[in-house]
């Protein structure tokens, strides 16, 4: 049995958003392995740089994160971020994040706009602008409940380039960011529609990528 000194834990008792064991917020077997490495993989021609190895703990780290907005939580997807750009950065300086837009449901459930929320945050440390350029054509449902061929169906419908940012800004190199890459359809699909609006995609970047689940 473990022992927790905290006063406060025994008054309210909490368990790890990672695993579900009783512990504080998140536990320490699953902070190791939210332990942020360089993860190059490529979607099409697109270079894309992750951080952490998707895994039923990056699963409910993430779900935290964007359906409860757990603090911690935030944080540390904020921070895979951070490193994924970081190494990005080094090869395509100077690039404005575009995130990948959630569909319209789940923005009205969580009341905010996940990716978009996070990309503000981490442009600020690199001094690069946030341009929520993307939008979806028509109203889907949520990716991280479907199954990968699902999310194929799902994705046919598309994203398009908002009405206000046609003409604009062509010709700036974008970075596209999302929180995860599994089977590479969602970032395909944001560079079709970025390259065909004139833009200059360099590169993607997530917090999560799922080695196992690649195309
Ligand atoms: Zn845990």
């Amino acid at each position: 049995m473990r022992l927790f000194s905290d006063f406060k834990f025994l008054l309210f008792p909490t368990r790890c958003f990672g695993c579900r064991e009783l512990d504080y917020s998140i536990c320490s077997k699953c902070r190791k392995l939210w332990n942020p490495h360089l993860y190059q993989s490529r979607v099409s021609n697109l270079a894309v740089y992750s951080s952490i190895s998707y895994s039923p703990v990056a699963k409910n780290i993430l779900l935290a994160a964007k359906e409860q907005s757990v603090k911690s939580a935030d944080q540390l997807v904020s921070n895979a971020i951070k490193a994924s750009l970081y190494e990005l950065f080094q090869k395509h300086p100077s690039c404005a994040l575009v995130p990948i837009p959630s569909g319209r449901t789940s923005n009205r459930r969580r009341g905010r706009e996940f990716v978009n929320e996070m990309a503000i945050s981490v442009a600020r440390d690199f001094g690069v602008a946030v341009l929520p350029i993307l939008e979806h054509q028509r109203i889907i449902r949520d990716q991280s409940r479907l199954n990968i061929s699902s999310r194929r169906e799902n994705l046919a419908m598309g994203l398009s380039i908002k009405p206000e940012f046609l003409g604009k800004y062509s010709g700036e190199n974008l970075v596209i960011l999302d929180d995860l890459v599994t089977t590479g359809a969602t970032i395909n699909e944001a560079n079709r529609a970025l390259t065909r609006g004139g833009f200059v995609v360099k590169a993607a970047a997530t917090a999560c990528v799922a080695l196992r689940r690649r195309e």
